[in-house]
């Protein structure tokens, strides 16, 4: 493949957007007109075709199916103000990406594909970003192994897919949370770190549990003491302490480096505020909370941009906060979509222009 204008691309005749208002559509729910496909094979990327969104035949032999190389990606194109189309920090994820395969033993998928790719697959389809408030089109591009043959090993075929799905605004109900001390999501030299299907299959029974309690989610906590705080569902987590804000550090690679969190970590520091990525315990937190220091406690990720948390509990120990008081979230989620629809200067460089 010399560039990028080498992709084939088949068109649909009719676009199935006529049947369908996107106003209010539900995350995850419907797919654009056309997908990207591309396989790896004897070492190299190649069949990239941009085609109708359809289904795939695959052997039930497949790799990905027996032992889980499998790793995703969640972005959004935005319709902005004056009418253009972008990607929020596309190269972003793009790295992340090849981070999480090489975590996996999976080849890099190079920029040509990812994100050239992406960026034709948005133009042929960009009448699906919707036009409305809170509005996005989703971005899920993905990977997984394709021998067929059974035997434990790194396989070496693969296929990357890229789909669109256009969603409404996510309303984040604020949170009650549950500090899991019984499961763990990621350990220090485990696969935390990498956005791999498998992470998301072993995390579902903590969840469960937590909503038998009557709690929505759970905050992760370390594999050895139960008390370092991670994670807060499938969102990363931040605390504001005062005039800090405290979110745990990614050295011990059981952390997923969000986008969002590098985003809002970015903005709260341009709001004045401190900002602190380090290691951060449950008793500090009740030590804050104890004495009036903790102020707010929220999650991020590309599906919710923010979401607060009004309950905490850890052990018999519940903590309580009043959400419509919130200061710091509401508005630096405010920022966020300002610059997203760009109602304001991108001045982080954030928008990739379709
Ligand atoms: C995707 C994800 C996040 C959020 O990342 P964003 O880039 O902000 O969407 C956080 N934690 C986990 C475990 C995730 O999989």
């Amino acid at each position: 493949m010399d560039t990028a204008l080498d992709f084939q691309i088949q068109k649909v005749e009719h676009s199935r957007l006529k049947d369908l208002s996107l106003e209010n559509i539900p995350f995850g729910k419907y797919f654009s007109d056309h997908m990207l496909e591309a396989d790896y094979e004897n070492g190299e990327w190649k069949n990239v075709e941009i085609k109708p969104y359809q289904p795939l035949l695959l052997e039930p032999s497949l790799a990905a199916l027996h032992y889980g190389q499998a790793i995703f990606e969640g972005i959004k194109a935005y319709r902005t103000q004056n009418g253009e189309a972008v990607i929020f920090r596309p190269y972003d994820n793009f790295n992340r990406f090849n981070k999480s395969a090489a975590r996996m033993c999976m080849p890099e998928v190079p920029e040509e594909i990812f994100v050239e790719g992406m960026k034709q697959l948005i133009e042929l389809d960009k009448n699906w970003i919707p036009a409305m408030e809170e509005h996005s089109l989703y971005i899920r591009p993905f990977m997984f192994s394709t021998d067929t043959q059974l035997g434990v090993k790194p396989s070496a075929t693969y296929k990357f897919i890229i789909l669109l799905s256009p969603t409404g605004p996510y309303y984040a109900q604020p949170m009650k949370i549950y500090v899991e001390e019984k499961y763990t999501r990621a350990a220090p030299g485990g696969v935390g770190f990498s956005k791999n299907a498998g992470n998301y299959g072993g995390s579902m029974m903590a969840a469960k549990e937590a909503q038998k309690l009557g709690y929505d989610q759970v905050l992760w906590t370390d594999a050895f003491e139960h008390k370092w705080l991670q994670e807060v569902g499938m969102m990363n987590v931040v605390f504001i302490i005062n005039n800090t804000a405290v979110t745990p550090s990614l050295e011990e690679g059981t952390i997923l480096e969000g986008v969002t969190r590098a985003s809002v970590l970015t903005l709260l520091a341009e709001m004045g505020l401190k900002v602190e990525e380090r290691r951060i315990n449950i008793n500090e937190v009740m030590d804050a909370y104890k004495n009036g220091s903790l102020k707010e406690v929220f999650g991020t990720g590309t599906a919710a941009t923010i979401a607060p948390i009004k309950e905490l509990r850890y052990k018999d120990f519940v903590m309580q906060f009043d959400v419509a008081s919130n200061t710091i979230a509401p508005k630096v989620k405010q920022e966020l979509n300002a610059i997203r629809y760009s109602l304001t200067e991108d001045r982080f460089n954030w928008l990739f222009k379709i």
